[in-house]
């Protein structure tokens, strides 16, 4: 710990992390995308290969969650303009904000209502076909809607899936995992919301509630699937297959910004703002997005200032070697989603040469987002969700990130830039939970 107090003295961005303030970081380790492809142990190889697996599970997806027929069984979101929101931020927040500003709408994705239903999702069809092919059940050129039958559901009832969540990493697994037929165990912690719960058990999902935070609830899920020989434990804080489930996006975001008409290369730079836990949506989306665009794409990851863990992570270089309560940080925030003390190592490391910079974020501006992008786009998000619009607010008129333009050569290409805020989730918030969150004010 005596490293961590010579951090403190000499890092006055550290200090000003332990006093809540938000701050703005950008990544001095990031390099031209050339220089950096060859650094990762993924490649574009890999999300090729996620994306052809989702495609081959379609039918199967299509047969239990009738909801994605529209789309032939592949979870994706819409990609909208929010002209609406822009006017306000510039208003409201004077953020002098010059390119178009998108909603990628991963709040509203199929089954799971967040972003989990990427790589979560992507993660139990991996292992199903893995299993399904190493005892007999299936071909790769079979339809995958077999899947569905009940001798198969019979064969996967043998087996558990076990995950540690903060709320929609469970719900995704767990509707998931409920729908091919395992028995499924969530192991929550503190911050997870009661609805989530409720929800889940009415899928025959068995949840164990934790007092403790994130990091506990993986240790224990962990723990408990290693003592089962048939039981397979979600690794957030590792997977590699959640990572390129979330990666798969980048792809499909191609064709989504071709028909709006949104030109990305070097003079048409494309900023993306994503809400930041663990790390693997966030960091997965941004290495996809990055294998896709290279560098005319500026990916920016946004933290609740008492839970900044990937940027303690990646600005010291401690990556999971240290975590916010190291510094004196609580850990707890309203955005239930991002509620994370220790960074995924794996995705900091990944993360070192491609992500831009971070943004943090009070917990009170996440409720007054929340209520802007309701007002003026009529578009319900989860607070954890909101935490991304603090980039474009700030984005223009901040010290640091100024900097960073200027120093990119964008300044002159910003009236024709593009900025994706990336909403996380929302859609399966109930109703009444929606009209608290509405009424929630806090006073920072
Ligand atoms: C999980 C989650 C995130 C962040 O994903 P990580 O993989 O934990 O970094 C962001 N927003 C919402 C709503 C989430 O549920």
């Amino acid at each position: 710990m005596e490293a961590i107090e010579e951090m403190l003295e000499t890092n006055p961005m550290l200090k000003r992390m332990q006093a809540t303030e938000e701050v703005i970081w950008i990544n001095p380790d990031k390099t031209s995308f050339t220089d950096a492809k060859d650094s990762c142990e993924l490649t574009m190889a890999d999300i090729d290969d996620a994306e052809a697996r989702l495609q081959r599970f379609a039918p199967f997806i299509m047969k239990c969650f009738p909801e994605t027929e529209e789309r032939g069984g592949i979870i994706e979101s819409v990609l909208t303009d929010i002209p609406n929101m822009r006017t306000l931020i510039n208003e409201k927040y004077d953020s002098h904000l010059q390119g178009r500003l998108l909603l990628k709408q991963d709040s509203h994705l199929a089954i799971a209502g967040s972003v989990k239903a990427r790589g979560g999702i992507y993660e139990v069809l991996k292992h199903t076909e893995e299993l399904a092919l190493a005892n007999g059940i299936l071909k790769e050129s079979d339809n995958y809607a077999k899947l569905a039958e009940p001798e198969c559901r019979d064969f996967f009832a043998k087996y558990t899936i076990q995950v540690g969540s903060t709320g929609n990493l469970g719900m995704s697994i767990g509707i998931m995992s409920a729908a091919v037929g395992y028995q499924v165990i969530v192991h929550m912690s503190a911050d997870a919301k009661q609805w989530k719960k409720d929800l889940l058990r009415s899928h025959g999902v068995t949840v164990i509630e934790y007092q403790a935070d994130y990091s506990e609830a993986v240790k224990n899920g962990r723990k408990q699937s290693d003592e089962n020989p048939m039981s397979y434990f979600v690794d957030d804080e590792n997977s590699r297959n959640l990572f390129l489930g979330y990666a798969v996006a980048a792809k499909r975001l191609i064709g989504q910004l071709a028909e709006k008409q949104v030109p990305v290369d070097e003079m048409h730079p494309l900023f993306v703002y994503i809400p930041c836990g663990v790390g693997g949506a966030p960091g997965g989306i941004t290495f996809g997005l990055k294998q896709v665009f290279g560098d005319a794409v500026h990916c920016f990851f946004v933290e609740p200032v008492q839970a900044p863990c990937m940027l303690l992570g990646m600005s010291t270089g401690l990556q999971n070697g240290i975590s916010v309560q190291d510094i004196g940080l609580t850990g707890l925030t309203h955005a239930d989603g991002l509620a994370v003390g220790r960074p995924s190592g794996f995705v900091g490391g990944v993360m070192k040469p491609l992500l831009s910079g971070e943004f943090t974020i009070r917990d009170g501006k996440l409720y007054d987002y929340m209520r802007d992008v309701l007002d003026t786009e009529s578009v319900f998000l989860e607070p954890s969700a909101c935490a991304a619009f603090q980039g474009p607010i700030k984005l223009e008129t901040s010290p640091e990130t100024r900097a960073y333009l200027e120093k990119g050569d964008l300044k002159d290409k910003m009236k024709a830039a593009s900025h994706i805020v990336w909403a996380t989730g929302g859609s399966l918030v109930p109703e009444e939970i929606r009209e608290e969150y509405r009424n929630t004010f806090i006073q920072e």
